[in-house]
């Protein structure tokens, strides 16, 4: 048993996709530990992504991700963190393949429709930075 976060970006949120994605997790076995729509600022977004501060892109990441609501999810399962990357797709929808969300969903290597946690630690720090103990069940 392993737990991963997973977070429908804005871009996703807005095209009312919401619903698609939690049932597309839940058909592949993973299971929604907990859930919470959330509008980050900034400066939040900043925090989440502090790993990328240094990357061209984190300007134009962090206004993305703080340019409306998302939602913030625990998924839990078998090898829940590789299993949600590979329900994801690489991070470029053009280099994604078929059947994938971001191949589905997703615009551009920016706004790419989903975020997944890559290695247990850095799962683990991204729940912590969303969910308390008590909220995961
Ligand atoms: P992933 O989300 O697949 O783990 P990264 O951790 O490399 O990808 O990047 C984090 C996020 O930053 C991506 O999901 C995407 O939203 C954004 N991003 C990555 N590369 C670029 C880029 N070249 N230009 C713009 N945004 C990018
Ligand atoms: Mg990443």
């Amino acid at each position: 048993m392993q737990r991963t976060l997973s977070i429908i970006k804005p871009d996703a949120v807005k095209k009312n996709l919401i619903g698609k994605i939690v049932a597309r997790f839940e058909e592949e076995g993973l299971r929604i530990a907990a859930m919470r729509k959330v509008h980050l600022s900034k400066r939040e977004a900043e925090g989440f992504y502090a790993v990328h501060a240094e990357r061209p892109f984190f300007g134009e990441l962090t206004d993305f991700m703080s340019s409306g609501p998302a939602v913030v999810m625990v998924l839990e399962g078998d090898n829940a963190i590789l299993r949600n990357r590979e329900i994801m797709g690489a991070t470029n929808p053009a280099e994604a393949a078929e059947g994938t969300l971001r191949k589905l969903y997703a615009d551009s290597i920016g706004e790419n429709a989903v975020h997944g946690s890559d290695a247990p630690e850095t799962a683990a720090v991204e729940i912590d930075y969303f969910f308390r103990a008590t909220e995961l069940n």
